[in-house]
């Protein structure tokens, strides 16, 4: 395993912090505490990200990518999570990254690919990942939404919740059972046009953290769209997610690794800085101890996911370990934020703190994409199934 970051990739890095310390962390506190999104602002937010190429980040260029390999693209993110004080927006971009971009790269019909990625790529549109319904959750595929061939297309009848970006995209990646007998092979996708009649996405989430990524509901009523929307073979949707989701488990939090570079600091700053009791708290062991544990979680990290990176640039990776970088990084990434908090005492308690913000934010790592429950039954079934052996 080559984890070499080439000097190319370090001019990026430094690059993508320039531009999360200009663009990204502006008004942070006031979009924190509005948690619903405004439409113009985010968009231009969006493009700017789009215009610094982070929505091409290690995607071929036969695809419309930089064509850059995944290690190089990690160590982009992380920088850019280093200098970004904004999650939810290191959330959206990295989902649209691993659960929009990928999906549609790997599974698109030269159609798809010539209509809708470069319009993806180029920040002009934005898409949704709609798996989730309320009734489904963790049993992801046990879906109510359903798409009824009429003609020669469908129509799609149901409705998603906890969609990331659902208030402010363009198109959607609708997860609909097809067929009735087939269980999780009776699922397709579908690409969706949101202006379609019959799309309703007018309820946002108001959650407790990760507020400044746009979430809310998406429901179909009678949503006709054409058999060209589907994406991939009828039936492939069980496929298609567990594609997206290695992806997404093994590449998520490269950029909030490097937010935990950013608050490491941070904590660091504020222990020599602070004094009570004729000294600062850095030397008082119960504080030192806890910031040695979480430079042992970042590095921990870093390494995990920079081979997540990699075994997904080299197809190298077995049926567990997706989970294990998803249940390790989003369970390190809570219990830092924590820490953070710890250290900071009072002062992390408020509602305006980056390290109250922080932890927040980091509850949600271990519901989405799977929660953690979810992910520790993954690893055990690979395992029973002999798949660690001595
Ligand atoms: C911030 C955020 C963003 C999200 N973004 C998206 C998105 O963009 N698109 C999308 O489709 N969805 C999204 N989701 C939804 C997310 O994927 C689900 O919330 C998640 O899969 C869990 O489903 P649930 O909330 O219904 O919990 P439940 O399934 O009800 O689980 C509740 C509890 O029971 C446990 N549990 C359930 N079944 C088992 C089991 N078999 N074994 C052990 N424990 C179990 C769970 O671990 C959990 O602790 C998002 C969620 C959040 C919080």
């Amino acid at each position: 395993m080559d984890l070499t970051v080439t000097a190319e990739a370090e001019a990026r890095g430094k690059a993508a912090r320039a531009f999360a310390a200009e663009r990204l962390n502006d008004g942070l506190e006031e979009r924190d505490r509005r948690g619903r999104h405004d439409d113009a602002e985010w968009r231009d937010r969006w493009r700017a990200a789009a215009e610094a190429g982070l929505l091409r980040l290690g995607l071929p260029e036969a695809d419309g990518g930089d064509g850059s390999d995944l290690l190089a693209a990690a160590h982009v993110l992380h920088e850019l999570g280093a200098a970004c004080r904004d999650n939810g927006f290191l959330l959206a971009l990295n989902a649209q990254l691993w659960t929009i971009i990928r999906p549609l790269a790997e599974f698109g019909s030269p159609a798809q690919k010539r209509e809708i990625l470069p319009r993806i790529l180029s920040g002009e549109w934005i898409g949704a990942d709609a798996v989730t319904e309320l009734a489904s959750g963790s049993d992801a595929m046990a879906l109510a939404t359903r798409a009824v061939r009429h003609g020669d297309g469908y129509v799609i009848d149901g409705e998603k919740a906890f969609i990331g970006m659902a208030p402010a995209c363009d198109i959607a990646l609708v997860f609909a059972r097809t067929s009735e007998g087939g269980g999780p092979w009776g699922v397709s996708v579908f690409l969706v046009d949101v202006t379609l009649a019959g799309v309703h996405r007018d309820r946002e989430i108001d959650k407790a953290g990760l507020r400044t990524i746009p979430t809310g509901f998406i429901a179909f009523e009678g949503v006709r769209v054409p058999g060209t929307a589907r994406l991939g073979p009828e039936g492939a949707g069980s496929a298609i997610f567990a594609r997206s989701s290695e992806w997404e488990r093994q590449m998520i939090f490269a950029a909030h690794v490097g937010a935990m570079r950013r608050q490491l600091a941070a904590c660091i700053a504020h222990a020599r800085a602070r004094v009570v009791f004729g000294k600062p708290i850095a030397q008082q062991q119960s504080v030192s101890n806890r910031l040695a544990e979480m430079r042992v979680r970042y590095e921990t990290c870093l390494m995990m996911q920079r081979r997540a990176a990699w075994q997904m640039q080299t197809g190298t990776g077995d049926g567990a370990d997706a989970a294990i970088t998803k249940l390790y990084l989003s369970e390190a990434i809570l219990a830092s934020s924590l820490d953070a908090v710890r250290i900071m005492g009072g002062a992390g308690c408020l509602w305006d703190a980056d390290a109250a913000r922080d932890l927040r934010d980091a509850v949600g790592g271990v519901i989405y994409g799977g929660t953690s429950d979810i992910q520790r039954n993954i690893i055990a079934a690979h395992q029973d199934r002999g798949g660690f052996g001595a």
